[in-house]
């Protein structure tokens, strides 16, 4: 039997945390949590993007010592909405990236987008543990942000459904029998649409996930099914694993978040409601468990869990980020910056659905062309690279 130690059954050590993204989705579950635990967090710093309103009360709801708007403009309608709290306030890039560098325990990246790069760069700095919802941080300076966490000897947790699924099931110690990663994707709104179905689509449909509820781009991601290419990116970087021991199934009820295949033919998978406050709940009480209002699957009443192989020819996003992964260099970093481009602009109906991943190819095309540095020596190099893809992209966008 078991032993269970005095240490595995007690508390859970307070902690001291910084929420980089606290107003977004992923942001207002991780605070979900914490006012449901106030004695367990002591809040460093909240940094939002331009969400004056929500990120005061949030401020103040959690006691938090330092708040942040990413825009400049808005510190002045920040120190109102703060007025009489006690809590200092700051605005624009500077002061976001001076509460990343607030000693503490632990660190949310939960800023959207390839925005979030710097400030969980510099959080690498001063936080014992960084805790990862920002998959773009692994899309666009995987190498990067990789050899950083190593170098400074941080605990990088994965926050994303499926990485912590992987993360709860992979032994690191019998690294060399995993044969095979699966991850999991809903297959989205458009699972089941044709081509002709998927030129019309409109940002309503898209925006209609039928399991998940999150942010807008991560949103449109998971109906081109991009969100599962770069999921497919930041397993790599996360685990030991080849790029072609990398496998996605389409998995409608996403209650299987991901799946480890060992050589002895175990193939362990790892399940939960469709609820982030899961994985979350995983980061926060890292290395024990905390408990969390989710709903507990009820198997018998689901019954059936399917599975299908998805279709590259309705999602060509996959098959782009696939194809970024093995080429390598700065071709995740571009399929990044062209996708963030491409959905803003389907967002506000400049182009179709379709017309996403073809803005990505032909993004790809044109910085191939022009030679995309092989390698990145600092974060300069990849905000360069980003910032040209951006471009392009906008030009193709313009041009059509
Ligand atoms: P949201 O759009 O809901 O929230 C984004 C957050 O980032 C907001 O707090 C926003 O502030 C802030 N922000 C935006 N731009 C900046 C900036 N320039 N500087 C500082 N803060 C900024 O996104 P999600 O919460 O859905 O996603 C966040 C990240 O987590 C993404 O990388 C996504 O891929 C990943 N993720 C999300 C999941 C989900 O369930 N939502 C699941 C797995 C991963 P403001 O509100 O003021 O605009
Ligand atoms: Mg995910």
């Amino acid at each position: 039997m078991l032993q269970i130690s005095e240490n595995e059954t007690s508390g859970l050590d307070k902690i001291r945390l910084t929420i980089l993204g606290a107003t977004g989705s992923i942001g207002s579950n991780v605070v979900d949590l914490v006012q449901r635990n106030p004695e367990r967090f002591e809040v460093a710093a909240l940094v939002s993007g331009s969400n004056v309103a929500k990120l005061a009360e949030t401020a103040r709801a959690v006691g938090a010592s330092f708040a942040v708007v990413s825009r400049d403009e808005l510190h002045d309608d920040l120190r109102e909405a703060l007025a009489g709290s006690g809590i200092r306030c700051g605005a624009g890039e500077q002061a976001v990236l001076e509460a990343a560098s607030i000693p503490c325990d632990m660190t949310v990246g939960a800023i959207v987008g390839a925005a979030g790069l710097k400030p969980t760069m510099q959080a690498l700095k001063s936080s014992t543990a960084v805790s990862l919802a920002n998959k773009e941080c692994l899309v666009c300076a995987g190498e990067l942000f990789m050899r950083e966490v190593n170098r400074l000897g941080r605990t990088l947790l994965p926050m994303d459904s499926e990485h912590s699924a992987i993360f709860q099931l992979f032994e690191t110690a019998n690294a060399a029998q995993v044969e095979k990663i699966i991850l999991t994707a809903s297959g989205g709104p458009f699972r089941e649409s044709s081509i002709d179905e998927l030129r019309s689509a409109t940002p309503a449909q898209a925006l209609k996930h039928p399991n998940w509820s999150m942010g807008s781009r991560i949103t449109i991601d998971s109906a081109t099914m991009m969100n599962k290419g770069f999921e497919v990116i930041e397993a790599f970087h996360l685990f030991p694993v080849d790029a072609d021991q990398l496998d996605v199934l389409v998995h409608p009820q996403s209650v299987v978040h991901g799946l480890v295949q060992y050589s002895d033919g175990s193939l362990l998978a790892q399940m939960g409601a469709p609820d982030m406050r899961t994985p979350i709940a995983h980061c926060l009480a890292w290395p024990k468990r905390m408990e969390t209002p989710v709903e507990k699957l009820d198997l018998a009443q689901i019954a059936q869990l399917t599975f299908e192989v998805p279709d590259l020819n309705r999602f060509p996003a996959l098959r782009l980020s696939k194809e970024a992964l093995q080429e390598g260099g700065a071709a995740p970093t571009v399929l990044n910056a062209a996708d963030e481009v491409a959905v803003a602009a389907f967002l506000s109906k400049k182009i179709g659905f379709m017309d996403i991943p073809t803005a990505v190819e032909a993004t790809l095309d044109k910085m191939r062309e022009s030679g995309p540095k092989a390698s990145f020596s600092s974060v300069e190099d990849v905000l360069d690279v980003d910032g040209r893809a951006r471009a392009l992209c906008e030009e193709w966008i313009a041009a059509r």
